[in-house]
């Protein structure tokens, strides 16, 4: 188990699916006289900073398995079959509601059944904390690890958040770990545009970017001005004379100093932003490499701007596995032998529990990601041999309108994910075809039945 200094420095997060979240519902709301709980089992997802709890599968209470009298108590048959069915790797949470809305805070008896009751039983059967979850009235979460203090008493960490991933990414903050910040006079059209509460949520997410070449570069600008106030950079590259046509914020000096990108968008933002506060975390190293990989778990929503294959797929894993969603987009762009352009095409899509994955969307295909765990898109004799399908992917033949239409749509896509909204972001994956000038959406779908990223939601150790 991470010792409790470990814990200390970390924040908490818990997240869990919106199919779970309905099921939980259905079994917590008994009205507005009577309290119920359940337990459920998780397995830990850990970043750089943050560690999250996901949820995995309820285990409800059988008939006689808890006392209900307007409160709850559950029983010690119940806690023993919970303990037998969470084998290794698996914590426990104990789940429940209250008769009130908003961030809830423990009553007395609460406090006693998890700290006294629970919490040395299930860290000595399980090795992790206890996790406890408390839901009001209105749906909202709050929750609590209980950490091994320094004499045997046990002690309470609140998580800074609690998140729900579907076809909306539903979050609901700690009002003292992080509280709203307030809009600022720089926002006043932004907000009136999703309103206040969209703002306080978007104000309050940690967005990562993976990639700042043209399309990253872009959505980098745009996060910072709409007021996301924490954003991850993540690229490894550093920017070169034929990056000046297609990153923003790149210029000569940077080509000559040999910036990396992540800086030059560290530089953008701070320019930019109209945010309070900013804090922008740049990481300039690859997805590939374990701290890269760290840093992205520490994020509630992802860009994807790799062009490449395999990260790609690494961004598709950890969007199911981790329930972090991903917005994702790629060009097509086809010029002939002479060339002339014959045509231009572009998507954007957003992945994760509840919609269909880069594989099923026919997004991304594994010959591919295969090809470049390989090495063999790096090998330049290699691809001069490809076939004319697998080329495209390769030519990286783009300038910067079209990059600027695939962030915009990305950045709608993640407000429309915040506020739930398909006015925003459309109702699914979309498809841009310069001839004739048409967007083509798609209602969003799901993966097909035999999907190995599906299988992966809320598996964590099974994810890459
Ligand atoms: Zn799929």
């Amino acid at each position: 188990m991470i010792d409790r200094d470990s814990f200390e420095k970390l924040n908490l997060s818990i997240a869990f699916t919106e199919d779970l979240d309905r099921e939980l519902e259905g079994h917590l709301n008994k009205g507005s006289r009577q309290e119920d709980l359940t337990f459920a089992l998780w397995q830990p997802s850990q970043g750089a900073t943050r560690y999250t709890a996901i949820l995995q599968r309820l285990i409800l209470p059988r008939e006689n398995d808890r006392i209900l009298q307007g409160n709850v108590a559950f029983t010690s048959d119940y806690l023993l079959r919970v303990l037998e069915e969470a084998k290794e790797g698996y914590g426990i949470a104990l789940l429940r509601s209250h008769l009130g809305p908003g961030w809830q805070m423990m009553s007395y008896d609460d406090v006693v059944a998890e700290r006294d009751r629970l919490a040395a039983v299930v860290a000595g059967k399980t090795k992790l904390p206890l996790v406890g979850l408390t839901r009001g009235t209105d749906g909202y979460w709050s929750g609590r690890f209980w950490l091994k203090g320094s004499s045997k008493e046990y002690v309470r960490k609140w998580v800074k958040n609690v998140r729900v991933i579907g076809q909306q990414l539903r979050v609901s903050f700690n009002p003292q770990l992080m509280p709203p910040l307030s809009s600022t006079d720089s926002q006043i059209a932004t907000v009136s545009v999703w309103g206040e509460e969209n703002q306080s949520i978007l104000s309050r997410l940690h967005i990562g970017i993976i990639g700042l070449g043209s399309v990253g570069s872009i959505v980098a600008e745009a996060l910072s001005r709409i007021g996301v106030s924490r954003i991850t950079l993540i690229d490894h590259d550093k920017i070169e004379l034929r990056n000046l046509d297609r990153t923003l914020g790149a210029t000569m000096e940077d080509v000559i100093n040999k910036t990396p990108k992540v800086k030059v968008s560290e530089r953008v933002i701070k320019a930019s932003h109209t945010s309070q506060k900013i804090n922008i975390l740049p990481f300039e190293g690859t997805l590939r490499s374990l701290e890269g990989l760290s840093h992205a778990l520490d994020c509630d929503v992802l860009f994807s701007c790799v062009d490449r294959p395999f990260p790609r797929h690494m961004l598709n894993s950890l969007a199911y596995g981790h329930l972090i969603p991903v917005i994702d987009g790629g060009i097509k762009v086809k010029v002939n032998n002479h060339g002339k352009l014959l045509h231009a095409d572009w998507r954007i899509h957003t992945v994760g529990p509840g919609r269909a994955c880069m594989i099923c969307l026919g997004a991304l295909n594994m010959v591919e990601v295969a090809l470049d765990m390989d090495g063999k898109l790096d090998d330049p004799v290699y691809i001069q041999g490809l076939g004319p399908e697998l080329n495209p992917l390769l030519q990286r033949q783009n300038v910067f309108p079209f990059s600027l239409s695939v962030a915009a749509h990305e950045v709608l896509h993640l407000m429309g994910l915040i506020a739930g909204n398909p006015r925003i972001g459309g109702i699914g994956p979309q498809f841009y075809h310069c001839y004739p000038g048409m967007m083509e959406a798609k209602h969003s779908t799901q993966c097909s039945c035999d999907c190995e990223y599906n299988k992966l939601i809320g598996q964590v150790n099974q994810v890459i």
